[in-house]
């Protein structure tokens, strides 16, 4: 049996293309579900993991969460090595880069002495207590509804992509936004507010991702199911 980590549209198409049990933090009260068996919630870090892996009799792991789920990403790789269960990773490429934005390691390095006063920004609910103490007013758009510490001056927009050019060109100009700040996630669904920025000729600030653990990556569902192929799995 295949585990797949998800949380992430490539984690649904995998699922959809091999059999697997698909694996889910349980952070979002409605989740988009993939296909196939479902289990949700932590493993208890890697110990956890680890003996989950030999009670579910588990012959490869494809790690399939979000670029910026970093916690998850070690605890699998750590997991893996310790009982022999062969991983990958499959990560989408990040956003093509734009000459001119300003790239920060964190989202605490986002936040300081941002270039501008209303900023649109799409880091997540869980990020936002780094904007706690900013001037700045904020248009945050995240799936669920945040708790503080959160900016005092901030309009939440709960909604979840795939977003479009026009759709962002209208949200951005009706709240006069004059800087973004977000993520490398990369993958069409989001990309669409950049492109807008872009066109408004709006400042982007723009997050690193995190640093990968040593191990076989992947960029496409195709790739991640050649290797299955190959892992025997
Ligand atoms: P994280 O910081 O890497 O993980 C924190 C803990 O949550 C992990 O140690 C693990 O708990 C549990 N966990 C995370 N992903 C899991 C999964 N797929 N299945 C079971 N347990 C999981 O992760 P995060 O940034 O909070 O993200 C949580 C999930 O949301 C991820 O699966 C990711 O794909 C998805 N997501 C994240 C972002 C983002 O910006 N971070 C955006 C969109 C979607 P235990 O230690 O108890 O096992």
């Amino acid at each position: 049996m295949i585990l797949i980590l998800g949380g992430t549209g490539e984690a649904r198409e995998l699922a959809a293309r091999v059999p697997a049990i698909s694996s889910l933090a349980g952070r979002v009260s409605s989740p988009r579900l993939p296909v196939g068996e479902v289990r949700v919630g932590g493993f208890g870090g890697v110990a956890g993991l680890a003996s989950w892996l030999q009670d579910n009799d588990i012959h490869a792991v494809v790690d399939a969460t979000h670029p910026f789920a970093r916690q998850i990403t070690a605890n699998a790789f750590e997991a893996c090595t310790q009982v022999g269960v062969p991983f990958l990773i499959l990560r989408r490429p990040g956003f093509a880069a734009v000459e001119g934005w300003r790239w920060v390691d964190s989202v605490a390095d986002a936040a300081r002495d941002l270039p501008g006063s209303r900023v649109f920004l799409t880091t997540g609910r869980q990020d936002l207590a780094e904007f706690a103490s900013c001037p700045q007013w904020f248009l945050a758009r995240m799936v669920e509804p945040p708790e503080p510490p959160m900016p005092h001056r901030i309009e939440v927009l709960l909604s979840r992509g795939p977003f479009t050019v026009d759709g962002e060109l209208s949200l951005m100009r009706s709240r006069s936004i004059d800087v973004l700040v977000t993520k490398d996630s990369g993958g069409s669904m989001t990309s669409a507010k950049l492109e807008a920025a872009q066109q408004l000729g709006i400042p982007v600030v723009i997050v690193r991702r995190p640093p990968l653990p040593p191990a076989s990556t992947v960029a496409t569902v195709d790739e991640a199911v050649s290797w299955l192929d190959t892992a025997g799995a």
